[in-house]
């Protein structure tokens, strides 16, 4: 018995007891909005995302979904693991949902993009997220200057998103709340002040590909400084030279 197997053994054979009791012969026989609510697919979907160590099969985010390459029985009823594979929920709605918005209905087509996501996050892994950060007199620049499809994966918007948390959480800086990724993208920005005095001290604005941080006359914080350190512990960024 494979390990999947054996985790599963006692809810597959509770889950095969319940349906006989209710006249179905087989697991296609119950409605698939049912079997997700099963103990059988939660210790199915649990088992999945252990076995990947909580990472997403594609990036390394947290898996907190499991997708399905087929729906054949075997691997419905939790007897094999090859049809199934832990994503986190980003990768995931990229392989459900094409550029339209509209929901995949093909394996197939789903099989080749997790296929294609999967080798383009290789290729970012070697390649690093690469930026380029310039300063002039109060604005520091930061530019991604790599391959567009890897935005899909990292976005400058996130960065700065998470940069900004940081330096709320390490330093004396704040921000009005509520504070979401959408503040970033509007063409105020998002106002840093001092957590004592409420001085201004930048704005912070970014797109996808760029984050542009604006500094007051008397800003006194080492925002470049930070900005560095920040993305220096980002496991996939590269400050080009
Ligand atoms: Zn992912």
């Amino acid at each position: 018995m494979s390990p999947l197997e054996v985790h599963t053994s006692v809810h597959r054979e509770k889950f095969m007891r319940r349906i006989y009791r209710r006249g179905a012969e087989s697991v296609f026989d119950i409605p698939y909005e049912n079997y997700l609510r099963t103990e059988l697919w939660n210790a199915i979907r649990d088992w999945v995302i252990k076995s990947q160590s909580g990472k997403c099969a594609i990036c390394d985010h947290d898996a907190a979904e499991v997708h399905h390459h087929d729906y054949e029985e075997a691997t419905l009823l939790g007897l094999r693991s090859s049809g199934l594979v832990g994503l986190c929920a980003r990768c995931h709605n990229l392989i459900e949902f094409d550029d339209a918005r509209s929901k995949r209905v093909s394996l197939i087509e789903k099989r080749e993009v997790f296929e294609h996501l999967a080798s383009e996050f290789t290729c970012l892994r070697q390649e690093g997220f690469r930026v380029v950060i310039e300063i002039s007199k109060l604005t520091i620049n930061l530019e991604y200057i790599g391959n567009k499809t890897f935005l899909q994966f990292i976005s400058c918007s996130s960065l700065a998103y998470s940069f900004i948390i940081k330096l709320f959480l390490h330093s004396e800086m704040a921000f009005p709340l509520p504070f979401g990724r959408e503040k970033l993208k509007q063409k105020s920005g998002v106002v840093l002040t001092l957590r004592e005095s409420a001085k201004k001290m930048a704005t912070v604005k970014a797109a996808p590909a760029s984050i542009q941080i604006k500094l007051t006359k008397t800003c006194a914080y080492p925002f470049e400084a930070s900005l560095r350190d920040f993305l220096a512990q980002e496991p996939f960024v590269r400050v080009v030279p």
